[in-house]
């Protein structure tokens, strides 16, 4: 099982209520079965990855939220990263938006940092969970399916944005479209086991 990775998606303060400045509503619910799934993943060897927000200025009209050496880009305290976990930063250039994981400057997810790392792991499925299911889940999962990864989602540790009402819904369609399963972090690690 460790050519299985479970990836993190930018669980940092600033999406995270009531605080952050992006903050995810309803956010914090996906902090328990995360923790759980962090257990389980290194109960059965998998890496752990995480990619992050790191930004200098704001992108894309949001405000400006995970800025390099503040409290908002850190991640959010009550998740139990393991000792040893890979962190994935993206967004690091001036109005530099990244939405997916596997962001790369010339615009090729094969050229990003994350599938550059996650090959030399031997990785072929991602078991992915964070924020948020209409923005950054979305974009990372739909390049991991594109790039040849197996993608499971974890539903109940991901949550939506919903700037426009049905956004959240209309993202896991679409990433169940583009072949991503979607399972809930307990019955996805009852299944496995
Ligand atoms: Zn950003």
């Amino acid at each position: 099982m460790a050519d299985t990775v479970l990836l993190i998606v930018d669980a940092e303060n600033d999406f995270f209520p009531p605080n952050g400045a992006l903050p995810v509503p309803d956010g914090t619910s996906i902090i328990p079965p995360i923790n759980r799934i962090i257990v389980y993943a290194t109960d059965h060897g998998w890496y752990v990855v995480t990619t992050r927000d790191l930004h200098e200025t704001e992108h894309d009209g949001w405000p400006l939220h995970c800025k390099r050496n503040t409290w908002g880009a850190e991640f959010h305290p009550d998740i139990l990263l393991p000792e040893v976990f890979v962190v994935v930063s993206k967004g690091t250039r001036p109005g530099e938006g990244a939405y997916s994981g596997f962001h790369s400057p010339d615009g090729n997810p094969e050229h990003s940092k994350l599938h550059t790392v996650l090959q030399r792991l031997g990785v072929k499925k991602l078991v992915i969970a964070g924020l948020a299911t209409d923005y950054c889940v979305r974009a990372t999962v739909l390049d991991a399916l594109r790039l040849g990864y197996e993608v499971v989602v974890l539903e109940d540790a991901i949550r939506g944005v919903e700037v426009n009402p049905g956004d959240s819904a209309r993202a896991i369609q679409e990433m169940k479209d583009a072949g991503a399963t979607f399972m809930m972090a307990d019955a996805f690690m009852q299944n496995s086991a």
